[in-house]
């Protein structure tokens, strides 16, 4: 990892992810999701905000008028290339990944690069009210510090090879930071461009719940193995927002033939 990302990421991250010098914040009692907007006059948009996520995404909403149609003709996204170098820390949160990938998106003609990439057990987003048992964000920004995120519902199934770099060394404990220089992470992978998926705009799912997030979610869940599954169970603690509501929002769902 040079040095100009090095001093760039903690800004980066605390934007995405955590928000270090505010109130302590979790997932239960009273600094749980009910109690965010409670917590400090920075998180009012955890109860005040129009454009909250996660949402249910419901196919049938979603396909239909024929505005949504021409939305789709618009949009381009776009993967590339592989890591060589990552980061793996355990935030009291979640299990977060930075690494050294020219990973990027282009959405409707705006260019964003990777941040870092992240964990929730069980799912935030639900398809079509389903639920499912890990959900995988890829945090991305702007040059003009916009957010992106592109998420992956995982779903107990067959073993999925491209995790067992993150699985076999997934930090013990909260606060450990493992630094690996010499592991490869194909994020191709990880996270393959999907044929199917949903587009909204949304927020943060975490405090201070910034809107303005553009999400792009794959329509059609990966696997993982009970072993891989339990895996990220014993570090992730049911760390998910409850659904939030659409308040008129459209759901766009993009097919990419
Ligand atoms: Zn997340």
């Amino acid at each position: 990892m040079d040095v100009m990302k090095l001093l760039l990421l903690p800004t980066a991250l605390a934007a995405a992810c955590q928000p270090a010098s505010d109130a302590e914040w979790g997932y239960a009692g009273t600094a749980g999701p009910q109690h965010w907007a409670e917590l400090s006059p920075a998180y009012a948009l955890c109860r005040e905000g129009r454009e909250q996520s996660p949402v249910d995404l419901a196919r049938t909403d979603a396909v239909a008028g024929p505005r949504i149609e021409r939305r789709i003709g618009s949009t381009v996204l776009s993967l590339e290339e592989r890591a060589s170098v990552m980061d793996l820390v355990d935030n009291g949160h979640t299990i977060q990944i930075t690494n050294d990938a020219a990973l990027s998106m282009d959405i409707g003609g705006e260019h964003f690069e990777f941040v870092q990439a992240h964990f929730h057990a069980p799912s935030e987003h639900t398809l079509d009210g389903k639920r499912f048992p890990l959900e995988a964000h890829f945090v991305h920004q702007s040059a003009a510090g916009r957010l992106a995120v592109a998420a992956i519902l995982l779903e107990e199934g067959a073993h999925n090879a491209a995790l067992d770099p993150i699985i076999g060394h997934l930090p013990s404990a909260t606060g450990e930071r493992r630094h690996l220089e010499d592991l490869e992470l194909d994020m191709d992978a990880v996270q393959p461009l999907p044929e199917r998926y949903f587009r909204y705009a949304g927020s943060l799912t975490t405090p201070p719940c910034t809107e303005g997030v553009k999400w792009v979610v794959a329509a059609q869940p990966r696997s993982l193995s009970a072993e891989q599954l339990a895996a990220f169970r014993s570090r992730l603690h049911h760390n998910s927002r409850p659904i939030q509501p659409l308040l008129g929002r459209e759901i766009g769902f993009v097919a990419s033939q």
